[in-house]
């Protein structure tokens, strides 16, 4: 019996990232430094990377995010405008995406080499998800099914640091190259989706775009990396905001409307 699968984003949804992104970029920006020019103590810049990380899509632009916040860039802009500000950044330093993407990777690979421990202990799954996860896992009307562009491994070795077994054949990550649209209207057309739970506000959109998936209910993870103002927004497109309460709460109607 195939049961309709309950899609999930994993950062931002179910673990916060937040301190490993910024101590992975931190170590990469040190990397840099003779580059540019170092400066000594970046921890006064870690609360003010957590509020624009909604602003980032991808791994690579971390680093260039603390750099602009190092450089004195405009913190509105950063906000209201980044992929302008991220060009400026990027012709400023000379550094490439690329490169940045692979000198990010890199840190991570070795630093969970070294000490994986360590590097797991710089996440923290939000409040009630390993619970409700585990409660999902044992028996529920739908399947949840893990949607990230994390690599596979790393969210496995986090789950089992935290005693999760997460099956491996409901995680769809980095390794299948696909944007999310595309693995959700496969597994759309094969089980049903009753739910996709994402905190990014470009990703939710971009579903909103595929006319095979207009009647999937969406729904925007507030706890996650989006903005209060994008929260505010959601209701007027159609997209759900959901609380983290809400969404441990193992009552929540997911399955309404379907048998
Ligand atoms: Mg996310």
């Amino acid at each position: 019996m195939t049961r309709p699968v309950l899609a999930l984003d994993f950062d931002g949804v179910l673990c916060d990232g937040l301190n490993e992104y910024f101590t992975v970029s931190a170590q990469v920006y040190r990397e840099l430094c003779p580059d540019i020019g170092c400066t000594s103590n970046l921890e006064p810049f870690r609360e003010w990377f957590y509020r624009l990380r909604p602003v980032i899509t991808h791994g690579w632009e971390m680093p260039l995010l603390l750099h602009g916040l190092v450089a004195g860039e405009d913190m509105h802009e950063m906000e209201s405008a980044w992929a302008q500000v991220q060009r400026r950044l990027l012709a400023a330093t000379g550094w490439t995406a690329q490169g940045l993407g692979q000198r990010v990777d890199g840190m991570r690979d070795a630093w969970i080499a070294r000490d994986e421990r360590e590097w797991l202990s710089l996440h923290e799954f939000y409040g009630g998800v390993v619970a409700q996860v585990q409660g999902w896992l044992t028996a529920t009307p739908f399947q949840p099914v893990i949607v990230t562009t994390k690599q596979e491994r790393f969210v496995q070795a986090l789950w089992s640091g935290v005693g999760v077994t997460w099956p491996e054949q409901w995680l769809y990550g980095k390794t299948f190259a696909q944007p999310k649209t595309q693995i959700l209207q496969k597994l759309h057309q094969q089980y049903g989706v009753i739910g996709f739970v994402e905190d990014r506000w470009e990703a939710l959109t971009a579903v909103q775009q595929v006319p095979a998936l207009q009647n999937i209910p969406l729904f925007l993870a507030t706890w996650g990396y989006n903005t209060p103002a994008q929260a505010q927004a959601a209701l007027q497109l159609g997209v759900q905001p959901l609380t983290l309460g809400e969404f441990c709460d193992p009552q929540y109607p997911w399955c309404r409307g379907t048998d």
